[in-house]
């Protein structure tokens, strides 16, 4: 019998947890020819996402959990569950029931049919405002010139083989950008789509500014253009200044000195402009690099009843 386990972040999720469970269970209880096993991750919930996944495990022997010590964010709690698995088939989702397990038998059935991995993508996002939408589909732009490319409303729900987590795991950046990690390890995906459902209990956890460092994150992690986007302008600004000083060469000789301080202003104010944007450019790696260097565990555990496996 083939093993799949299923990895969920879970942040202050209380209320919802076992009513993921059961849904779940329903579903899981129509393929018998796979044995499942969750693995729940508390990532420092505040509320009493812990003891739910206690009961949960006492009540069913497959639910598994991981509780952090504090909270280290989603993609250090799906690194973590990713760690622990060691099933054929391993999914990711969300707790929230925003991920419809009704899904499972379609997505087993893609990798059954060879792919090496199936994940979804939003249809559509109801109750969303504009600005928002228009954030997220330049993200999506911006992420897909860089190397690792994705449709439009990719979410990290989809399943994959021992194969694709094995590789996944083996790449070792403490800071994760799962969304682009997933998809620059390569393997053959199958995307499908789904219908997306408003979260009926508790509360998102991304706040605007949240979302935009995740996009700063996904855009640093696998492209360096936005550093020879510096060189470039400096390129640009340097033929700018050739130009100008052979258009005030030529007006002085034919008119003589004028007071010219618009143009200085000017002039002054896009020079200082860019110089703040490409410094700001070079923090943005600067930090990341500093971060990185200092090689910090990616999540710490404070009690389990599964243990690591060593590879
Ligand atoms: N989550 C987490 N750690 C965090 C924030 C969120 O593990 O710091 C989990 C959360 O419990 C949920 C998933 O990540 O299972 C997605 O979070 P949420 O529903 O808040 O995000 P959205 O669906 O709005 O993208
Ligand atoms: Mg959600």
């Amino acid at each position: 019998m083939k093993t799949v386990d299923i990895v969920v972040p879970c942040y202050n999720e209380e209320e919802v947890l076992p009513e993921f469970v059961r849904v779940t269970n329903e579903v899981i209880a129509t393929l018998p020819e796979y044995s499942f096993r969750y693995i729940l991750v508390d990532d420092g919930s505040r509320d009493n996402t812990l003891l739910t996944m206690i009961k949960l495990a006492e009540k069913f022997e497959n639910v598994k959990y991981i509780s952090f010590s504090r909270n280290f964010g989603k993609e250090s709690a799906m690194y973590a569950g990713l760690e622990h698995t060691t099933a054929d088939y391993v999914f990711v989702m969300d707790a929230d029931l925003q991920h419809p397990p009704a899904m499972f038998p379609q997505m087993l059935q893609e990798v059954e049919n060879g792919h090496d991995c199936c994940a979804l993508y939003r249809e559509q996002r109801k109750g969303e405002n504009i600005i928002r939408r228009g954030f997220s589909k330049l993200f999506f732009r911006l992420q897909n010139t860089t190397k690792v490319k994705m449709p439009y409303g990719a979410v990290d729900y989809r399943v994959m083989t021992r194969q694709m987590i094995d590789s996944i795991l083996s790449v070792g950046e403490v800071q994760r950008f799962s969304k682009g990690i997933f998809c620059w390890v390569g393997f053959d995906t199958k995307w499908l789509p789904y219908k997306d459902v408003e979260r009926t209990i508790g509360t998102s956890s991304w706040s605007f500014w949240g979302l935009f460092k995740y996009a700063l994150d996904g855009m640093t992690s696998f492209s360096v253009t936005p550093l020879r986007f510096i060189t470039l302008m400096g390129i640009i600004m340097f033929l700018l200044f050739l130009l100008c000083t052979v258009g005030i060469i030529i007006e002085a000789i034919v008119k003589g000195f004028g007071s010219g301080f618009a143009t200085i202003m000017c002039a002054m104010l896009f020079i200082g402009a860019m110089l703040e944007l490409s410094i700001g450019i070079l923090g943005e790696y600067l930090g990341r690099v500093y971060i990185e260097t200092k090689k910090r565990p990616i999540y710490l555990v404070k009690t389990a009843n599964i243990e690591k496996v060593e590879k």
